[in-house]
């Protein structure tokens, strides 16, 4: 089959003092091969909770109450975890917001990239040599002469390039991208998008793309996913939620993006209202706090609907009969 990566009813708790904090609930979307998917949310929305559940990397009070996370048809959730370590780095890639969570200060970029190919046949040289080769392919001015350079030596700028040059050396079928150019200045920002967009195409991998902003998920995202406090409320091809958004809160988000990401200041999407303590969740629509367009009916938990092929929101105001 095409697809790739099926979250599938996804629920995730986490046990504190206070009682079960319900980070996902019901999460359903999927990533075909060779496509970008972007999930856009303010912090809290649970896209963090969504990836470290991907790669199995999620604290130890973490209790996954149900749901399935398909790779290729296989539940990640029950691989051993011997196997779940081969997978990541390998078949599933990650890129931090951070590139110092990626790379060894006190290693060299080329010890570091030779590390990566430690389970590859090549020899030394051949590796060096795909090591250059790689950070040719983020844009890395004379690669040859940079591979013997520690991480320090580079801008942070830089620095994410060759996150992303590591994060693909093993040609991944799925790079996550965790917010990476979240603490980049606008113009750095677009690089990477641009630089992003060539190399999906040229390494054919799937791209899960994680971000607050909606408009740098327009810029590179095929589709999008929108989630508010730990849940999905709409999801869709990227135009057409940008062109008519079937929820509240992604009309919000448009309205608050200042939209293309080369114009825009670097300001987070302020909506009025706070996101709902997660700790104890209110009854009925989630949203229903901070919408202007609650109706009693709002009440009760509106269900993900699907409106036409490939566009689902949650949310009375998309039913015939609640909403007048
Ligand atoms: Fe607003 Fe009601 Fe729609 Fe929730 S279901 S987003 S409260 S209109
Ligand atoms: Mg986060």
């Amino acid at each position: 089959s095409d697809t790739l990566l099926e979250i599938d009813r996804l629920s995730v708790d986490y046990e504190t003092a206070r009682g079960d904090l319900k980070a996902l609930r019901d999460i359903s979307f999927d990533i075909r091969k060779g496509e970008i998917v972007g999930i856009v949310g303010e912090s809290g929305c649970g896209k963090s909770t969504l990836i470290s559940s991907i790669l199995r990397l999620t604290a130890p009070n973490t209790r996954f109450r149900q749901g399935e996370v398909r790779f290729k048809g296989q539940d990640l959730l029950q691989l051993p975890k011997r196997k779940m370590r081969d997978l990541r780095g390998a078949d599933i890639s990650i890129v931090f917001q951070d590139p110092m969570q990626t790379h060894n200060p006190v290693l060299s970029i080329g010890r570091q990239m030779l590390d990566i190919q430690h389970r590859s046949n090549a020899t030394k040289t051949e590796k060096w040599a795909r090591a250059a080769q790689m950070l040719g392919a983020v844009g890395i001015p004379d690669p040859e002469a940079r591979l013997d350079q520690f991480p320090h030596e580079f801008s942070g700028g830089m620095r994410q390039r060759i996150a992303i040059a590591m994060a693909l050396m093993s040609e991944p079928d799925l790079l996550i991208a965790d917010e990476p150019t979240t603490a980049l200045d606008a113009t750095l920002e677009v690089q990477i998008i641009e630089r992003l967009h060539q190399l999906q195409q040229e390494f054919d991998c799937a791209i899960l793309f994680i971000s607050h902003h909606l408009g740098v998920i327009a810029e590179l995202c095929d589709r999008v996913v929108v989630m508010y406090a730990g849940t999905v409320v709409e999801s869709g091809d990227v135009r057409e939620i940008f062109h008519d958004p079937k929820h509240p809160y992604t009309r919000r988000l448009i309205d608050c993006d200042p939209g293309h990401i080369k114009e825009r200041a670097r300001v987070l999407p302020t909506i009025p209202g706070e996101v709902p303590d997660l700790a104890k969740l209110p009854g009925g629509c989630i949203f229903r706090g901070r919408c202007y367009q609650a109706m009693p009916h709002c009440a009760k938990v509106p269900p993900l609907t699907k409106l036409k092929e490939g566009h689902h929101a949650a949310c009375w105001l998309n039913h015939e009969e609640t909403a007048q």
